[in-house]
């Protein structure tokens, strides 16, 4: 039997808070939860490193929110960072139950639910097999987890920005209103900015291009597809430097 080596040592998910209930739904529900979670830990039982950034947009987005309850909206942000901590909370022991080690690492301090982000120990925990969970984004307010995942990217020198969406990819025009809309299977970086295309925060873009770290936007509610892509499929859209 020929064993499939992945090409990449190392990978950065970004699962979008919203991919962690139904569509239009709010909060966590159980199905996808493990579903979510019975993917990671497959990919990872290939010997990829995994680390995730989940974000919390099943709950609540700092800047709707502040505009919605009148909250400054670093008070709102941080109310955003905390809906991250219970995916990931979530995602650790949903990971553990389909045996897979998890660590919780928040970038705010709460010590008594999970370890502070600390990036030599982030590395250790992965090289054991861990998945790390890094919950609380940034821990600073006026950006997303787009930009954490982008940061953490680059600081734990993943190989790859996976970014987990409810679409396939990137497509020219909104696939949800237009039927016509065609998906790119390849995009450059600056194409993503000059085109101001959908796929994560500028400055996310930007750093990801600044230490030329490919992203692959794909579906994750499609069952399989990280493994797929882990294992260097062509699925998805690639974002990376001119062909
Ligand atoms: N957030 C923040 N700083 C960070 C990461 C997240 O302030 O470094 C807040 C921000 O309010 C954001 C919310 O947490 O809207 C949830 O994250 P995000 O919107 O990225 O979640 P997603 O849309 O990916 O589910």
């Amino acid at each position: 039997m020929t064993v499939v080596q992945p090409p990449y040592r190392r990978v950065l998910l970004k699962i979008s808070g919203e991919a962690f209930c139904p569509p239009g739904g709010f909060g966590l529900q159980r199905e996808p939860l493990d579903r979510i979670a019975g993917e990671i830990a497959e990919t990872a039982a290939l010997g990829v490193q995994i680390a995730v950034v989940c974000g919390g947009g099943n709950y609540l987005r700092g800047a709707n929110f502040a505009d919605e309850l009148g909250l400054d909206r670093a008070t709102a942000d941080y109310m955003g960072m905390l809906a991250t901590v219970l995916n990931s909370l979530a995602l650790q022991e949903a990971l553990e139950r389909h045996g897979r080690e998890a660590r919780v690492q928040s970038a705010l301090p709460i010590s008594r639910i999970g370890e502070p982000f600390d990036r030599r120990r982030s590395l250790r925990h992965l090289a054991k097999g861990r998945v790390v969970l890094l919950a609380a984004g940034t821990g600073n307010p006026h950006v997303t987890t787009d930009s954490c995942a982008a940061l953490r990217a680059a600081e734990l020198r993943a190989e790859l920005l996976l970014k987990a969406t409810k679409v396939d990819g990137v497509y020219d025009a909104d696939p949800a209103r237009n039927p016509h809309a065609q998906m790119y299977a390849h995009v450059t970086y600056d194409e993503v900015i000059d085109r101001r295309l959908r796929v994560m925060d500028i400055s996310a873009t930007e750093l990801c291009q600044q230490y030329a770290i490919p992203v692959v936007v794909f579906n994750l509610f499609r069952p399989g597809v990280l493994k797929r892509v882990v294992l260097g499929e062509p699925l998805g859209t690639r974002v990376g430097p001119a062909k």
